[in-house]
């Protein structure tokens, strides 16, 4: 892992080095804490900012066989890592060794594999440092020239740190995203009218109709909007087209808001009719909208028990989506309403499907008005991101696609960019060798900055905002 890391051709090595390195990062869309940006956190040692929360490490050492009192239990933070120095070791080819050694290099300028024998000395060394102004929260996104973030964030949330930091006048915009699942998730009927205070409380407007609903979240949506907020993002299970008339969800509300009985198909109705209306919302407002589709979450119910939700117990499910996709985004578009999208698959057997779903709607409007979002979560490694490259090349324009995001709540997680880009400039690179692409690197550099900044940052319409320049 020098220099030249995953980077096989000369042509590539030059490709990373003279347009990809240096540009700045567009994180637009992540879970990290926005109180930790607005406090500007200073971390008290290296488990605390780098295992805490990292259900992506937990999972590796369970597999590993380490008891959950060193996970997630009441073992001192240096027990922890030790337990986590003695798993890296046997992550060899999970995309955690390599993000592990680009994160201990990056951030900390340490170039030596962590194991059992390396633990304290690392421990020791990164804890010294996280300790130091340097390793602040906002000194760490300035490092990794993070020029700009978008939280995930509830309807109801009052974005109090958002606007703090914005008042601040800090230097990278952290901006809300408008995450509305639990105000259409009506699986949990006692949850979703806990849900209906909670938004009745946020907006100041008593709900005793659908109408008045409506008119809460919309105003929850305005309240975002002057916040800076611009894009949305919905993670689900798959995406809901179910035909409805206004008049059946009006009852369909009703019936929940009185905890009556509601079959799957009236929920499949209502969530149908939530989705449709914030994607309108979004349209009138220009906003992008993300949707995160095909994870099947917290399967493990002793374990949702005891730790809650986001703990590692989630993985890739098998729902159609095609079919519902194309009828929801169809729907949006005949009526001239369809916003610019992301759509983003966790499926990998719904690659091509998703690559050539997104070429119904690109109409000309504008350059990639629907995207196909970059390899997420289980996706996010090596064989995911060539993969979806590929497929995006193969089905759709590589040149127009606007990148790596993400998606982590840790403030170490940066160097999955770089990763990104090495992938990114190794694929072409070899291609030009190769004689399959003309040897023209001027070009070629162009489209690599493209894909790792320029493209995000026109798409969004960010260029005014932004205070890190490429
Ligand atoms: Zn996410």
């Amino acid at each position: 892992m020098d220099d030249n890391f995953l980077l096989h051709t000369k042509t590539a090595q030059e490709l990373y080095h003279h347009y990809a390195k240096h540009q700045p990062i567009i994180d637009y869309h992540c879970h990290l804490p926005q109180a930790q940006i607005a406090s500007n956190h200073q971390f008290e040692n290296l488990t605390q900012i780098w295992l805490y929360g990292d259900h992506y490490k937990w999972r590796a050492m369970r597999t590993n066989g380490v008891d959950e009192s060193y996970i997630t239990g009441n073992k001192s933070d240096f027990e922890k890592f030790e337990q986590w120095a003695k798993t890296v070791p046997y992550t060899l080819r999970n995309p955690l060794y390599h993000w592990t050694h680009l994160e201990l290099q990056r951030y900390f300028d340490v170039h030596e594999v962590l194991n059992e024998k390396s633990a304290a000395k690392i421990y020791e060394e990164c804890t010294a440092k996280v300790r130091t102004h340097d390793y602040s929260v906002r000194n760490l996104l300035r490092k990794m020239k993070v020029s700009l973030i978008c939280t995930t964030d509830d309807p109801a949330d009052d974005l109090l740190h958002h606007i703090q930091l914005k008042k601040e006048g800090f230097e990278i915009p952290i901006l809300p995203a408008f995450r509305p699942d639990n105000a259409m998730n009506v699986d949990n009927i006692g949850n979703f009218n806990q849900y209906v205070l909670r938004i009745e409380k946020a907006s100041n407007i008593s709900v005793s109709s659908f109408a008045d609903y409506l008119k809460a979240l919309k105003s929850r949506h305005d309240f975002f909007a002057q916040v800076g907020c611009s894009v949305s993002d919905h993670g689900l299970e798959e995406m809901y087209a179910e035909d409805f008339t206004d008049q059946e969800i009006v009852s369909i509300f009703d019936k929940i808001r009185v905890g009556g009985d509601v079959s799957l198909e009236q929920k499949r109705k209502f969530k149908s009719a939530m989705l449709e209306q914030f994607a309108i919302w979004d349209w009138e407002k220009g906003w992008t909208q993300q949707y995160h589709l095909g994870a099947i979450r917290n399967n493990n119910l002793r374990m949702m028990r005891n730790l809650g939700p986001d703990t590692g117990w989630d993985s890739i499910g098998d729902f159609q989506q095609a079919k519902a996709l194309a009828k929801f985004l169809g729907k949006l578009d005949a009526d001239n309403k369809l916003a610019k999208t992301i759509l983003y698959n966790l499926n990998p057997a719904d690659n091509e499907a998703f690559a050539t779903m997104i070429g119904n709607f690109n109409d000309g409007s504008s350059a990639g008005k629907i995207q196909w979002g970059s390899a997420w979560w289980f996706l996010d490694q090596k064989d995911g991101m060539t993969k979806q490259m590929n497929t995006l090349s193969n089905m759709g324009l590589l040149s127009k696609f606007i990148g790596m995001l993400t998606d982590s709540r840790s403030f170490l997680s940066y160097p999955r960019h770089e990763y990104f880009r090495r992938l990114l400039c190794s694929l072409l690179g070899e291609e030009i060798e190769n004689g399959e692409l003309p040897h023209d690197i001027e070009w070629t550099g162009k489209i690599v900055s493209d894909i790792c900044f320029n493209n995000a940052q026109q798409y969004f319409g960010w260029k005014e905002i932004l205070k890190v320049k490429a």
